[in-house]
């Protein structure tokens, strides 16, 4: 961290507010590290001075500890390699993981999101160890660890502890390699509980529910969840992983009878604090249901490219109202701008069109979804982040004017820029609560 207490104003060349650029923006920060004014530069002097500022993205969705396995699960090992093949490997790591590798882990991690233009993360924990060794009775140690590396780095993080029961739809049991995320139901509305109570008065932590998928919960704990959550933090998010995969699809309808999104609206209600993780195999008929909640979907490109999973019609979702946010998820790539660039070249390639999305075209493709990204990652985090404006978190990512990319170029051609060619290259200073914890110039 470059510094530990709040600027107290920042003066923008340009920056990006919820109804577009403007020029040389005087942001007030206060002691709680919100934005408290938005003026002219002229208005007076500032703290910091910064090119191109715009709101730090939200991370939706990451398992830090699997930072680990990037550069050993990209080779070929039989035709018929897939995410649970992969999931195999992944296993294999959380056998050893430890409370303090976790914090090694997600420490970097964190550091790396930050330089990369992340200044919220969701992070999905369900590596909790508790049950398979003997030296982890106490199922709070991996979360903690979480917690301290997320303060350490200053990176904002909604911790979502996560509820895994079984390996399949039927009850069936955990496998041995599935011990480590295993809770019973009191346990971890206790975990819940407690992670509450010792966040309380910790600006930079906030904590959710996350039951893993439907596969791993069963319908009696998935409603004593959310019971839970009704009766404690009704406006707390709750995030799952779902249809993912055509074979947990496929099992789904085998088991239940009914497609996984359509299962959970069918048996639950779906508010738009819900963040839907992949949702790769859904149907329209689903996705109008996503659409009609205002339910977040958690898009996850870049791992859902390395691991096989499908392409999710976004660009047909957004024209019908949908509501998107972007996630790291395995950790095989920590750059927004490489999550964003992936969603539009999909579409283009599907499309074969180069403005797939057809945004209006005041400003590229890039601001656009960038913009999205960050409401669907306020909306899906319950966290007053992603926007420059009165009252939100002062979470800002400036974008350098001392690129050689970035001569005589507007804003709006600057934040194409970084999104299409240079990410982290054009990050300059990162603020976290008005906190200054990241500078680069190189
Ligand atoms: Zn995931």
């Amino acid at each position: 961290m470059t510094s530990s207490r709040p600027v107290t104003t920042i003066g923008a060349n340009w920056a990006l507010l919820p109804d577009g650029w403007h020029q040389n923006v005087r942001i007030g920060v206060d002691a709680g590290g919100y934005v408290s004014s938005l003026g002219s530069t002229a208005d007076g002097p500032v703290d910091q001075s910064a090119h191109v500022v715009i709101p730090g993205m939200v991370n939706i969705h990451s398992h830090a500890f699997q930072r680990k396995l990037v550069g050993r699960t990209q080779r070929f090992t039989k035709p018929g390699d897939d995410f649970w093949s992969w999931r195999t490997k992944m296993y294999a790591d959380v056998a050893e993981l430890t409370p303090s590798g976790q914090f090694e882990c997600a420490a970097s991690l964190y550091a790396e999101m930050l330089q990369n233009g992340y200044t919220t993360v969701a992070e999905f924990q369900y590596a909790h160890g508790a049950t398979s060794r003997r030296d982890l009775e106490n199922p709070a140690l991996m979360s903690e660890a979480l917690i301290q590396a997320s303060i350490a780095t200053g990176m904002r993080t909604l911790l979502l502890p996560v509820l895994y029961q079984q390996a399949g739809f039927g009850n069936q049991p955990a496998s041995k390699d599935q011990k480590p995320f295993v809770l019973d139901t009191d346990i971890f509305l206790g975990l819940v509980d407690h992670l509450t109570k010792a966040t309380k008065a910790e600006p930079l932590i906030s904590i959710g529910y996350a039951p893993h998928s439907l596969r791993a919960v069963a319908y009696d704990a998935l409603k004593a969840v959310l019971d839970h959550r009704v009766s404690n933090a009704p406006a707390s998010p709750v995030h799952i992983h779902v249809s993912e995969q055509v074979r947990e699809v496929t099992e789904c309808m085998l088991g239940t009878g009914m497609r996984p999104i359509e299962w959970l609206f069918s048996h639950f209600n779906v508010d738009s604090k819900w963040c839907l993780i992949h949702s790769t195999h859904a149907t329209q008929a689903e996705l109008e249901a996503i659409i009609q909640a205002k339910a977040t979907v958690g898009l996850c490109p870049t791992t859902e490219g390395d691991l096989g999973d499908g392409a999710f019609p976004c660009a047909e979702f957004l024209k019908k109202g949908g509501q998107f946010a972007i996630g790291t998820d395995s950790n095989v790539c920590v750059s927004p701008s490489e999550e964003l660039r992936f969603i539009d070249y999909q579409a283009r390639i599907l499309s074969r069109k180069r403005n797939a999305f057809q945004f209006d075209g005041q400003y590229s493709a890039a601001t656009r979804l960038y913009q999205k990204a960050l409401e669907g990652g306020r909306m899906a985090t319950s966290l007053p982040v992603g926007r420059i404006e009165i009252g939100s978190c002062a979470d800002f990512v400036e974008l350098r004017e001392d690129h050689h990319l970035c001569q005589n170029k507007s804003a709006d051609e600057v934040l194409t820029t970084y999104v299409y060619s240079a990410g982290k290259d054009l990050v300059g200073k990162v603020f976290v609560s008005g906190i200054l914890v990241m500078e680069s110039r190189n």
